[in-house]
Order: structure tokens, then C-alpha cells, then sequence
């Protein structure tokens, strides 16, 4: 379908003048639509009709007022084109007034009848080219003004987003305006907008004797910062006097933004205020600190408990041996067996003192390491000589596998101490007619030495507690055991101040695996 504003309105008083000037025009290319009367032709004008052509005698009065009207009423940028044919040699005489009256008013060109053809298809033509314009002109103001609207929201969205952001914001020009802030500047700093109309205005207040220091520390900012490909710059925290006299930590970061109309480049601040969260960290710490402290006062607590209680225990096992020897008189065998009692009891609660004086110390970091390469075999053949009494009690069938020709970098005694201490759990911990298994695995820098029983085993949430000290999977049981729960917390602690580490694998019924890894001497 033709555009409407390329039709051409008839007004046609007599029924078939209006279908034969149609014919005519279709013949020449042009679209027209005939209208029976004038309330026909405003809607045609309505809908956008391109030109309207009427005959003068269509005109009458009423008609002529109406179509005034429609003219009138139409949007400024429509000056939709009349051609009016008027009759016979009227030109020549005088144009009827009111036809006349309605040429001043509107887009109105007048032809004399008889009217050539070419006339009238020239006239039309050029009425629906300028018609045509006023529609490209509505629609480059329709389109500007949505333009317009655009901007117009995308400022309210940016001046409201600056204004609520939940943090301080601060919009400032290169010549010191401040261009806007956001609540949460003000209603952190106390300071009203009012009050800080210029970024001196913010300096002086919020730094006081410093706000030379920070206006000088912003014009740095615009001259180091490129306008045209910005950064955000982090500023670092500084502390902010607030209106109400505290002293508030603020950290800044800003970010310039280009150019205003004007010239003058824009600088965004924002900060955020770390007070609390630093008082939080501040406090963390202190905490921390008192912690440690308490620590480190039950270790030398334990370290000195531990240190007494061995001189009297020492005395009860001298004065036993000498009971025992016959010092004081001769021993009857009853009176024997209970001086044996005494002095395993004694020999037991020693062991445990030195667990405890050995982890005291340990925690305290008090113990040294004498490192040095010692071969792999060793550590571990003389150890099992150790628990191997016990074994043979149980009944327990040992396997060592053959160890790697590797050393490990550690200190002798201390990784002795933590294979006896795996081992005697092996044996503590599997029952009568049980295996247990040393095997070795040498890899880049480190070798592990692998100790396996067919044990109890240890539930999975506990495996990681084992380390830690005083902690015993079955108190119950292992209270007939003996034990400290400080053996494991004392090895790791060992085997990691030496560069190496203890793990465990086990599944509960079926037995665990120490892995003592260890660092490898350089060979
Ligand atoms: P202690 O043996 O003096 O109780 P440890 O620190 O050596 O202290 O061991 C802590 C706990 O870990 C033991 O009480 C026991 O519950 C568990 N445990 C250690 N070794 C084994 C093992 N080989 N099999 C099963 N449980 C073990």
C-alpha cells in the first residue's frame, strides 16, 4: 500500500467528477482516495492524506469553515498542502473572498479551470514531495525529542545512583566544585552539602592542619591521571574528622572521568569507612595476643609441674632400690614384689612426665635439632629391636620391608623417639596374633616410612584429632593402655619442626597406616 501521505485527497461535489479526476490521475502514477464530503476528508486529513484536491464549488460555506478548522488544528510541524480548482476565469476576475480567506490560512495553491493535465499532475507531485518533507521533519523532532527524554533519564538514573549509593561519593570538577555527593558521605561525615561546596571546604574540615597535604595530593591526581583512558586510583586510608569532632577512618579511591561541557575535567571520589573494621582487627589481635600469652603460661606451667614432680619421683624409685637391695635390712619376698610394684608405677608416671615436659618444651620451642644425614635403615632397625619384647608377647607377626639405600636429613634421637612412639601404638593398639608392617617409599627430596597394624583403626572424623594433644579415640580403653594422648601431638610437632610430616590412613576394624615423611639428606 501506498504511504498516506502520498495519496491524494478528492473533494468532488458531484458524484462522478471525483472517480473520473481519480482515473485520470491513476493514469499518471497517482494514488488518490475520492471523498463524498468534508467530514470524509478530515478523517482522509487525519489518516494522513499526502494533498487535498478540491473543486470550488465543493466549498461552500460550512465546508470551506470546516476545512479552516481542520488546517487549524493540525501539529506544527504539518502544513498539509490544499489545491483548489477554481471555477472558470476566476483568477482573472477576483477570488471569491472566502476561498480567499482560506488561502491566507493555510498551504493553499490555487488553478484555474480549464486546467491542463501536466498543470495538475505537476502541482500534485510537488505538494506530496513537500508533504513528504513534513513527515521526515515530524520525524526527526519525534526522534530528538526521545533523544532528549534519553538523557534526561540516563542523568536522573546517574545523579540517583550517585546519590543513594550506600557508600560515600563525591562528583567534583578540577576547579574545585563539587558537583554533587552522595547521602551516605554526608551522613557519615556529618558535614550537609551546603557546607561543602567546594573540595576545600571538605579538606579543611575533614584534615584540618593535613588539607594542604590532600589538596595538593588531588591536583597531582588530575595531572598524573589520562583523561581520555582513566584509571582508578587507590588512595589509601586516611582518618576523617567528622562534623561531630570523631575521628573516623575513611579509604579513598577516585578516578577521573573526562570532561564536562565546559572543559573542566570531573573527579569521582569514593570511600569507604573502615573504622570499625579496623577497631574489629584491632581487637582480633589484642585477643590473639592474650591467647598466646595464656598459652604460653600453662606450657611453662606444665614445663615447670612436670620439672618437680620428677625430683620426688626420682627419691621414691632411689629409696625403692635401696629397699630393695637390702639397705635397711633384709626384704621378704611379698615385701619384694610390692617394692617391684612401686618402682613400675614410678617408671610409668616418669614416662608420662617426660611426654608432657617433652611437649611443653616443644610447643614453647625450646627444643634444638641436631641435624645431620642419617641412612634409613638405622632409624628404624633399632627401634623395632625396642617393642620387639612386646610383639612376641602378643603374638604379633612384624614385617619390615627392605628400606631404601636413602638418608634422611633429621635429628637422630627425635626420630627415634617418634618411631618408637608409632610403633609402641601399633603394638598397643592391635590385638594378640595381629600384623604389623614398616615399608618405605623414597620419592624427590623426601622418604616415608610407613608404619601398618591390623589394629582398632581410627574413625574418620577423628583422624585429624589423634594430633592433637591430651586427645584419645577410647578413653576407656586406653586408660588400661596407659597414655597420655600427648604422643602424636609430640611426633608431628617433631616431624614438622624437622621438614617433614605425620599422616595417618585407617579404616575403623581394620587397622591404620603412619606415614612418617621425612626430608632427604643430599647425597
Ligand atoms: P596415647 O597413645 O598416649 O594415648 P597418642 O597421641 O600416641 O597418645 O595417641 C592418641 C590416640 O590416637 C590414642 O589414644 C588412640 O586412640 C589413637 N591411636 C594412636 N595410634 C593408633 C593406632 N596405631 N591404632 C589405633 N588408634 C591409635
Amino acid at each position: 500500500m501506498e504511504p498516506r501521505s502520498r495519496t491524494v485527497a478528492i473533494l468532488a461535489p458531484i458524484g462522478s467528477d471525483g472517480e473520473i479526476t481519480s482515473r485520470m490521475l491513476a493514469r499518471v502514477g497517482l494514488t488518490s482516495r475520492v471523498c463524498r464530503d468534508l467530514s470524509e476528508t478530515t478523517r482522509c486529513i487525519a489518516e494522513g492524506a499526502g494533498v487535498v484536491l478540491v473543486t470550488e464549488e465543493a466549498l461552500g460555506r460550512e465546508a470551506r469553515a470546516e476545512l479552516g478548522l481542520a488546517l487549524d488544528a493540525q501539529a506544527p510541524w504539518s502544513d498539509l498542502p490544499v489545491v483548489v480548482l477554481l471555477a472558470e476565469g476566476e483568477l482573472s476576475r477576483a477570488i471569491a473572498p472566502g476561498v480567499a480567506q482560506l488561502a491566507a490560512r493555510g498551504n493553499v495553491t490555487l488553478l484555474e479551470r480549464p486546467v491542463r493535465l501536466a498543470t495538475l499532475v505537476t502541482t500534485l507531485r510537488s505538494a506530496l514531495r513537500a508533504r513528504e518533507r513534513q513527515y521526515d521533519v515530524r520525524d526527526s523532532i519525534a526522534e530528538r525529542a526521545a533523544a532528549a527524554d534519553e538523557l534526561r533519564e540516563s542523568e536522573a538514573r546517574l545523579r540517583a545512583a550517585v546519590d543513594g549509593a550506600p557508600y560515600p561519593l563525591m562528583l567534583h570538577a578540577d576547579d574545585g566544585t563539587v558537583l554533587q555527593l552522595s547521602r551516605a558521605w554526608s551522613a557519615l561525615s556529618g558535614y550537609r552539602p551546603n557546607e561543602l561546596a567546594t573540595t576545600r571546604d571538605w579538606t579543611q574540615r575533614a584534615f584540618r592542619d593535613r588539607a594542604d597535604a590532600v589538596d595538593s595530593e588531588i591536583r597531582a591526581d588530575f595531572d598524573e591521571s589520562d583523561t581520555n583512558a582513566p584509571s582508578p586510583r587507590a588512595l589509601g586510608e586516611r582518618v576523617v574528622h567528622t562534623k561531630d569532632g570523631e575521628g573516623r577512618v575513611w579509604d579513598f579511591q577516585s578516578v577521573i572521568l573526562g570532561r564536562l561541557p565546559d572543559g573542566r575535567r570531573l573527579r569521582l571520589v569514593a570511600a569507604r569507612d573502615v573504622t570499625d573494621y579496623r577497631r574489629l582487627l584491632e581487637s582480633e589481635r589484642a585477643a590473639r595476643q592474650d591467647a598466646e600469652k595464656a598459652n604460653r603460661a600453662k606450657m611453662d606451667f606444665l614445663a615447670v609441674m612436670s620439672h618437680e614432680l620428677r625430683t620426688p619421683l626420682n627419691a621414691i624409685g632411689g629409696y625403692t632400690q635401696l629397699l630393695e637391695l637390702g639397705i635397711h635390712g633384709p626384704v621378704t619376698e611379698p615385701q619384694r614384689s610390692a617394692l617391684a610394684r612401686i618402682r613400675r608405677s614410678e617408671a610409668h608416671l616418669l614416662g608420662l612426665i617426660e611426654d608432657v615436659l617433652n611437649f611443653a618444651k616443644i610447643e614453647a620451642g625450646r627444643v634444638t635439632f641436631d641435624l645431620k644425614p642419617v641412612p634409613v635403615t638405622e632409624l628404624v632397625s633399632e627401634v623395632d629391636a625396642l617393642v620387639e619384647p612386646q610383639m612376641r608377647e602378643k603374638s604379633i607377626v612384624y614385617t619390615r620391608h627392605d628400606a631404601p639405600d636413602a638418608a634422611a636429613m633429621v635429628d637422630e634421637e627425635k626420630t627415634r623417639q617418634v618411631l618408637l612412639n608409632l610403633l609402641s601404638n601399633a603394638v598397643k593398639f592391635t590385638p594378640a596374633g595381629g600384623n604389623i608392617a614398616v615399608s618405605f617409599e623414597t620419592r624427590d627430596g623426601e622418604v616415608d616410612i610407613s608404619i601398618t597394624d591390623t589394629g582398632s583403626g581410627i574413625p574418620l572424623e577423628k583422624q585429624e584429632a589423634i594430633f592433637e594433644p591430651f586427645v584419645q579415640v577410647q578413653r576407656a580403653y586406653t586408660s588400661t593402655q596407659g597414655g597420655t594422648g600427648l604422643g602424636l601431638a609430640i611426633s608431628r610437632d617433631l616431624a614438622r619442626a624437622m621438614g617433614g610430616d605425620l599422616r595417618v590412613r585407617s579404616e575403623p576394624e581394620h587397622g591404620s597406616t603412619f606415614v612418617l615423611t621425612l626430608p632427604r639428606a643430599e647425597e
